[in-house]
């Protein structure tokens, strides 16, 4: 075995090891072997980054003039253009997901800092008509504080920039919790942050576990907004949390997204968008479209043709640029998966293809690309986010049925139609409950259009001009504009 990569802390401006010396290794999902070492931050460590955002926040940052701000969050979208080779290196070696798509979202990344940067002062605020003579009353927008950003493992630079971009630019300070599945890209991440000179205690990266690291930092009583991704279990966790300190929450939670093909549906488009939705990334995406129906008229050929295509995407080494599936990225997840196709075809699903550990996967944790088909929509894999390359698929005969099928489930993340009716799209897009859906496509994002869901799946958004404001307070100051005294109070009326 090489020896293991050795990370730092960042907090205040320095590498710091944990108080209590104490680290945790994280694994390689490709061949299942410790590669790196990291800290693991107990609740001193929280406080010590909590009180350098805190110290930050009480320093420059929050009064330096908007377009100054704005210059950092720029030169941060540079260095992630400079070195989106070495991040995306990273990010695949300690989470499994295809090289050539870490290196390609890292680059595209610095566009957010960018969209922020040119947000930071298009904040405004407001004079309000008032009922009261000789007053002027203004509302204007103000930082919150130190944010905890607490981040999953799949996705960390976006799920990093959507937070930390915009809570930067309203002039908050941050501290970002990296997940103990795959803490090493957010502190590579941090050394790109160092070289821009950013005010030390700005932004604070630490690794540890959920309990206590998480919980501690997310009920700090210097912490007055979390930014949370990940499962609903640990957000009401988070919520609980955050009843010690009152911090103002945003949840970006899981999702079992369904997805319907009509008859009218341009076919190859609709193979290429349920592919791109539930095999990409092995299918370790919040919004995987997880849960296919295919209207009856067309049900039997559409089927062989996803089953035809699944059978022939290519597992191997993420760092290979012919793979089309790489590895799972833990252990625990590939047996969740299992246990679940299980029961489903215990249950009656019937399993087209897949459905088994892949023969790489005593090294690694491979899963190959699985359809099963679902009578009933209610089965463990219709029903439960698997975080992988599972394909529960189920018919459908009228518009009406689909929709309220699709609607039936506790998430609410996104949703796809395939139809070239516009009327159809239209009617069938507003009528299901999801935060997103997508039309004749699916899988993407832009930092111009906000993200986020519904029910089980969260509440607020993230990306998009709105959530900028999700990150600072309405502030109210009434001028008095008499040049007369008040009236004495105990003689008015
Ligand atoms: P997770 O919920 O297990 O962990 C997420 C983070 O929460 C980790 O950093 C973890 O250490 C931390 N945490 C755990 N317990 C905590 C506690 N008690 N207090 C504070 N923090 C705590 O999620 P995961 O397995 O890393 O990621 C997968 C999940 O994330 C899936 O459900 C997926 O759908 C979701 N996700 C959602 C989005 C979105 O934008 N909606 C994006 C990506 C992933």
């Amino acid at each position: 075995m090489s020896e293991l990569k050795k990370y730092k802390m960042f907090i205040d401006g320095e590498w710091v090891d944990s108080e209590s010396k104490k680290t945790f290794q994280t694994l390689n999902p490709e061949n299942n072997e410790p590669w790196a070492e990291v800290p693991e931050a107990s609740e001193k460590d929280v406080d010590k980054a909590v009180k350098a955002a805190q110290k930050a926040f009480e320093g420059t940052w929050p009064s330096l003039f908007p377009k100054e701000r704005a210059k950092y969050l720029k030169a941060i979208a540079e260095q992630l253009r400079k070195n989106a080779e070495l991040l995306g290196k990273i990010e695949t070696i300690d989470t499994g997901k295809l090289f050539k798509e870490t290196k390609t979202q890292a680059n595209y990344i610095a566009e957010y800092y960018d969209y922020y940067a040119g947000l930071a002062d298009k904040v405004e605020g407001t004079v309000l008509p008032i009922d009261k003579p000789d007053m002027q009353v203004i509302t204007t927008r103000v930082p919150i504080g130190v944010v905890a950003a607490i981040i999953p493992w799949n996705s960390q630079m976006l799920l990093t920039a959507v937070k930390l971009a915009p809570a930067l630019a309203m002039g908050n300070t941050v501290v970002i919790k990296s997940s103990e599945l795959a803490p090493a890209t957010l502190f590579e991440f941090g050394k790109l942050i160092e070289k821009t000179g950013i005010p030390k205690g700005t932004i604070n990266i630490i690794s540890g576990f959920g309990d206590p690291c998480g919980k501690a930092l997310t009920s700090h009583n210097l912490v007055e907004r979390v930014a949370f991704t990940g499962g609903p279990e640990t957000a009401r966790h988070i919520i609980r949390n955050s009843a010690e300190n009152l911090s103002q929450v945003s949840l970006e939670l899981g999702g079992k997204s369904p997805v319907a093909v009509f008859e009218d549906a341009d076919q190859e488009n609709a193979l290429n968008g349920i592919t791109a939705g539930i095999f990409g990334a092995s299918g370790q995406s919040c919004i995987a479209g997880s849960r296919l129906y295919i209207q009856n008229s067309i049900y039997d050929n559409f089927l062989e043709k996803i089953i035809n295509k699944a059978n022939k995407i290519k597992l191997g080494s993420p760092m290979d640029t012919n793979t089309q599936m790489g590895p799972l990225n833990s252990l625990k997840q590939l047996e969740v998966i299992e246990k679940n196709i299980k029961l489903t075809i215990d249950q009656g699903g019937k399993l087209r293809c897949g459905g088994k550990r892949h023969n790489m996967s005593n090294k690694g944790y491979y899963f190959p690309p699985t359809v099963i088909e679902c009578e009933n929509h209610n089965l463990p894999t219709s029903e439960n986010e698997l975080f992988g390359p599972i394909l529960s698929v189920m018919k459908f005969n009228t518009e009406e049925e689909v929709i309220d099928k699709m609607n039936d489930n506790k998430y609410g993340l996104s949703s796809g139609i395939y139809t070239k009716n516009i009327n159809k799209a239209l009617r069938v897009s507003k009528a299901i409950r999801a935060g997103i859906t997508f039309v004749n496509t699916y899988r993407l994002i832009s930092p111009t259009a906000p993200f986020g869901g519904i029910k089980d799946s969260g509440y607020g958004k993230e990306a998009g001009i709105e959530s900028i404001k999700d990150y600072t307070r309405i502030k109210t100051t009434w001028f008095n504009t008499s040049d007369k005294p008040m009236d004495d109070p105990f003689t008015m009326g």
